[in-house]
């Protein structure tokens, strides 16, 4: 039959993980399936998700706690949990990971009906989310603008409204476990594997049961620059096309200034003119010095091969 591993990662979750096993558990029993584990990150939260996690761990079985040493981000959480599974789990013959969010934004039920898509031979299970209750104007704006950017200037295609939470089948699992970059992002990765066997459907997230949304400005800045970087050249190739344009551009301009004092004779500084054209390059030039700088440092950071995360392992031996 085969396993399915949950990855659920979680980041100052204490009021949310103990409802969402609850749940979890009533929904295997529903469906009557009991092929399951539980695998929480802990992504280095500062309240008492770890204390609440530990405390679930002693009431449900099959529940692992991957302790992450600090917060590493929702993507390293993520990633920490697939090597998990990809390493210990190697022999298995047939298993599937499930990621999903520990806020109940990702619905149990549905998980279920995932299941039993794998379990029909779907191989990789998205979901897309059509309407999305939590969200305002402004969150939809920004996301608009994000996704539309992203997708006009990276090689790579990256699905919208795709959240982090699909099934992925054992093959899938080994592939991403081969990318072992630093900057990681799921979403691009998979395209990057191939998205042709992806099954989507469809679902309204609800509200997060408590709390409030761990992506702030920053974050959510991050993960555009990166998703830019880590799956494009374009950004470079355009720094050059538009220095190419600037040079035609200031000849152009050049060539009209000396053909202008040659032909009128009134008295001209020029002095407006020059500061506007020096300004203008000069934030050209610091513009693009920053794209070089973001692809150098992210190959700086690349080259060191450092872990990209560390954690320690908690299981319940006696259940
Ligand atoms: N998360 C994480 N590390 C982080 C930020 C978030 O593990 O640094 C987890 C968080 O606990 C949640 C999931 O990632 O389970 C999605 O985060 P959130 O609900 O804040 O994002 P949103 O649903 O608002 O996009
Ligand atoms: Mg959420």
């Amino acid at each position: 039959m085969g396993k399915v591993y949950f990855i659920i990662s979680a980041y100052n979750e204490e009021s949310n993980v103990q409802a969402l096993v609850k749940e979890l558990y009533s929904e295997f029993q529903r469906i009557n399936f009991d092929q399951y584990e539980l695998i929480f990150v802990n992504d280095g939260s500062t309240d008492a998700t770890l204390e609440g996690l530990i405390e679930v761990q002693k009431n449900f079985k099959n529940i692992v706690i991957i302790n992450q040493t600090k917060n590493f981000g929702h993507e390293m959480a993520m990633t920490a949990g697939l090597n998990y599974v990809a390493t210990e789990h190697h022999q298995e013959k047939k298993y599937a990971v499930l990621f999903m969010d520990a806020d109940l934004q990702h619905p149990p039920a549905l998980a279920m009906k995932m299941i039993q898509l794998w379990q029909e031979g779907k191989k990789l299970v998205l979901t897309q989310r059509v309407n999305n209750e939590d969200t305002g104007i402004r969150y939809k704006v920004l996301g608009n603008t994000y996704y539309w950017i992203l997708n006009m200037i990276s090689d790579v295609k990256i699905p919208r409204n795709m959240p982090d939470f699909r099934l992925l089948d054992k093959k899938y699992v080994q592939w991403i476990h081969q990318l072992n970059e630093n900057d990681r992002m799921f979403r691009g990765m998979l395209s990057l594997v191939g998205l042709k066997e992806a099954h989507i459907i469809d679902f309204v997230a609800p509200k997060r049961l408590s709390g409030t949304s761990k992506y702030n400005f920053l974050k959510l800045y991050k993960l555009a620059i990166d998703s830019v970087i880590q799956f494009s050249i374009k950004p470079l190739r355009f720094a050059t096309i538009i220095g190419i344009l600037g040079c035609i551009l200031s000849f152009l301009f050049l060539g009209y200034s000396i053909y202008n004092s040659i032909t009128s004779h009134e008295p001209k500084t020029g002095f407006l003119t020059l500061l506007t054209v020096m300004i203008f390059f000069c934030s050209l030039i610091l513009l693009f010095l920053g794209v070089l700088g973001e692809y150098i440092g992210r190959i700086h950071i690349e080259v060191k091969k450092r872990p990209l995360y560390f954690n320690e392992i908690i299981k319940n031996e006696e259940n």
